[in-house]
């Protein structure tokens, strides 16, 4: 049996550890991928310390992964050994109510690469082929890993919000996810984007890339983004998950404005229901997760320039548990825009 090296959880609120694994066998719908870049997310340190459940220990995280394809199961035809692909990574059944009709997120078998099953912080990962998306040549491997997460469900989120040509978005909380949600906006034809944050260089960033900055712990966003468009903005996206971001973001809608609640959250919600909902037909949308054929369009778009990720996937490290830990400890304490990135 061949082996690979691995970086696997192997107790929970511990560090990672190198580990020698069998490199999978291949089922014929499967294809066997090098890994070329694995993102290194926020959620890896849940996974670790235990606030976020992943499959049975050993398990080897890493679910933002691009590669190219070693090999293919007999039965896959679309797709070519040494081909450049990005993995979108919720395994699905691809066969029940939720999978046929665009909802395969909520697939009740789905599995995540890098969470129930094995992932990318390895040299090779398994995949069944139907979640490749191929990457061209201008994508770099550790943009396409970063774009099957933050992007693609920013991507979602936006879709929810029925963002049309000519309307206005605030971004609240503009770390990885903002700032992919900033160049969306746009993309989608935004003709205002707000960025409101607490931290200055997530600000430069953003306003780098187009958008209004406002600094919320020196003015309160809620009345600047009243005062700024006269009526309120047409859609919130709220990236963060504090009752008081959500609040803000409801608050600050305009007449039929949709606020989108992206950030993970426990806390309850409180809203002046009249005056912010049902005076204004205001609605509060949830979003959970991307769809594949979002993953394949943030792709896209990122060939054509319309996305950049140069300012957020900023840093490489090798395939290493002591480097792997030493990004997970960085993330533990910080929320900055760093993005880091195995490259095996
Ligand atoms: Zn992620
Ligand atoms: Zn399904």
């Amino acid at each position: 049996m061949d082996t690979m090296k691995s970086v696997q959880i192997t107790a929970i609120g511990q560090h990672l550890e190198n580990r020698g694994v069998t490199i999978p066998d291949l089922g014929p719908q499967d294809i066997l991928v090098r890994v070329k870049a694995a993102g290194i997310c926020r959620s890896d340190v849940h996974y670790r310390s235990g606030l976020g459940t992943v499959g049975p220990l050993p398990h080897t995280p890493g679910h933002e992964v691009a590669g190219m394809i070693e090999k293919r199961g007999a039965e896959v035809r679309d797709l070519e050994i040494g081909q450049r692909v990005a993995l979108h990574y919720l395994v699905t059944c691809g066969e029940c109510a939720m999978c046929r009709t665009g909802r395969e997120q909520f697939c009740p078998s789905g599995k995540m690469i890098g969470k129930d099953i094995a992932g990318g912080y390895a040299e090779f990962i398994r995949i069944p082929a139907r979640n490749a998306v191929l990457l061209p040549n201008e994508v770099p491997f550790e943009h396409g890993a970063v774009l099957m997460c933050s992007t693609a469900t920013v991507f979602h989120a936006l879709r929810k919000s029925r963002l049309t040509p000519g309307e206005s978005v605030a971004i609240v909380g503009v770390g990885g996810l903002g700032l992919s949600a900033v160049q969306l906006a746009l993309a989608f034809g935004a003709t205002t984007v707000f960025a409101i944050d607490i931290d200055e260089t997530k600000l430069a960033t953003a306003a780098d890339y187009g958008a209004i900055p406002i600094h919320a712990s020196e003015s309160d966003p809620v009345r600047e983004v009243i005062s700024r468009t006269g009526k309120g903005v047409d859609v919130a996206l709220e990236l963060i998950g504090l009752s008081k971001t959500m609040r803000q973001s409801v608050e600050m809608l305009g007449v039929q404005g949709r606020a989108v609640l992206v950030g993970l959250a426990s806390e309850p919600l409180v809203v002046d229901t009249y005056g912010s909902i049902l005076g204004k037909e205001a609605e509060i949308i949830g979003c959970s997760d991307h769809l594949l054929a979002e993953a394949r369009t943030v792709v896209e778009w990122t060939k054509q320039g319309r996305l950049d990720l140069s300012s957020v996937v900023t840093r490489e490290i090798p395939l290493e548990a002591h480097a792997v830990n030493h990004s997970l400890d960085e993330l533990e304490r910080f929320s900055g825009i760093v993005r880091t990135v195995i490259k095996p």
